[in-house]
């Protein structure tokens, strides 16, 4: 790939001025080159990187471009160490969901700055913190940082639900270039703010596992001026009401737990003593539904299951002959899918309803916390936010790590962006990220990345 003279003079100017320009000048040609399954490429993010590593002095040998399709590369860079202990792998995605130029209220791939926001598809999903890890990956090797153990930067393709998953691929394919002791996710974890306030720093030391169930009703059907009582619409119809209504019961372990009473004195008022009753006992129903009615505390509490795709009948004049449900569940790492659908068929209470899985879940063992990834994330707060505690959570969405903690390599969610809990725009329109919290995560990452690369 030929250098071009704008590149070069971003890269010496980023050189004299620091790492916030640096760190902008990334973001701002990650946010410009679009990234999205249906028409992006993560092979021009990947090589537009690729470059500044090799302008740096990185080796050729010490960067791949490498994925499932030619518009689906991942990036792999490694910074050596002096081998004194098993390398870290620092992930996150290059890709970015779909986004609608139309919804938007500006274009969704130029990196705007507006009001204290920059805005733009990916800002904080994850170019964000892609552009922060490659800032510090590159400010490491100018200052000649000689780590004591190897660091690897793996920036892949399809986290966002594409055809070949970037980190999966790599697992296969090329196992060595990220094989690690363990992983620093930076898609997930980061900075909570509520109403304008710093609230804690999250650290995700579990997630959720994705499980889907198809409920699907059959039925000879015949002619609508004939109907009769057994339809498969309302067969499906009636499971689905009793699921509706129901709530899988309350399951504290011990991240959520320490999540729960950590965050208790944060919020404070009725919601903090909610949760500090919550850990105490989890049997006072007032108490449980009072915090149910917030969705992520709800997610946090128990297993979920939703049903999310619905189909029936072929004609607008026949009694339907099949009608079908898809429920995705976000299932607790403690709790067990054959649980969850037994739990699934009682509820359904309907010998006309067949439950059957639809995406089974992928065996998710969560690691116990490591102690030097809160270490290092604990100083790091500590030093660029004094007083904002670390709080271990339990992510309820899927990442990567699910692929890593397969593969034997504990995987934890690490950000230094804040973001507002109640504007979370990752995946919606008019995507943002506070410019001043960009800024910050940037000495933030550096702090982390070093005190982990001297760890032993
Ligand atoms: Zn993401």
């Amino acid at each position: 790939m030929r250098l071009s003279a704008a590149l070069l003079a971003v890269v010496s100017l980023s050189a004299q001025e620091g790492r916030q320009p640096l760190a902008r000048a990334i973001l701002k040609e990650l946010i410009e080159i679009n990234t999205t399954d249906s028409a992006g490429d993560t092979t021009r993010a990947a090589e537009v990187l690729a470059m500044r590593f090799r302008v740096a002095g990185f080796p050729e040998g010490d960067i791949h471009v490498d994925g499932p399709a030619p518009r689906k590369h991942n990036l792999v860079v490694r910074l050596h160490g002096s081998g004194a202990a098993r390398p870290i792998l620092f992930i996150g995605h290059l890709d970015v969901v779909e986004a609608n130029g139309s919804d938007w209220s500006f274009d969704p791939f130029q990196l705007r700055e507006q009001d204290g926001y920059f805005y733009g598809r990916g800002t904080e999903d994850m170019k964000g913190d892609a552009a922060i890890l490659v800032t510090t990956f590159l400010r490491l090797k100018s200052n000649g940082f000689r780590p004591a153990r190897d660091l690897v930067l793996a920036l892949t393709t399809d986290e966002e639900g594409g055809p070949a998953n970037g980190i999966d691929w790599l697992l296969k394919n090329h196992r060595d270039w990220i094989d690690a002791e363990f992983c620093v996710n930076a898609d997930s974890g980061g900075g909570h703010i509520k109403n304008g306030k710093r609230l804690f720093m999250a650290v995700q030391a579990a997630e959720k596992v994705f499980v889907s169930f198809k409920l699907e009703s059959a039925n000879p059907g015949g002619h609508s001026s004939l109907p009769i009582k057994d339809n498969a619409i309302y067969h499906l119809a009636g499971a689905l009401t009793r699921l509706a209504q129901f709530d899988f019961p309350v399951h504290l372990f011990d991240v959520t737990r320490a999540n729960f009473e950590r965050m208790a004195p944060l919020y404070g008022g009725q919601l903090g003593a909610d949760m500090k009753t919550v850990v105490e006992n989890s049997d006072d129903l007032a108490v449980v539904a009072r915090l149910s009615a917030t969705p992520l505390f709800n997610a946090l509490l128990r297993t979920t299951c939703v049903a999310t795709l619905l189909s029936g009948g072929h004609a607008e004049n026949a009694l339907p002959q099949m009608a079908t449900a898809v429920v995705n569940c976000r299932m607790l790492p403690v709790d067990r899918a054959e649980e969850v659908e037994q739990t699934l068929q009682t509820l359904v209470d309907d010998p006309k309803v067949r439950v059957t899985v639809m995406t089974p879940a992928k065996a998710s063992v969560y690691p116990p916390m490591n102690p030097q990834v809160l270490r290092a994330v604990t100083a790091a707060t500590l030093k660029s936010w004094p007083g904002i505690p670390v709080v271990p959570q339990m992510e309820t969405g899927a990442t990567d790590g699910l692929y890593l903690r397969g593969a034997g390599i504990p995987t934890f969610g690490v950000s230094g962006i804040f973001f507002d809990e109640d504007d979370v725009r990752a995946h919606g329109r008019d995507e943002r990220i506070l410019v001043k919290s960009f800024n910050e995560a940037i000495d933030f990452m550096d702090d982390v990345v070093t005190t982990l690369a001297r760890a032993q």
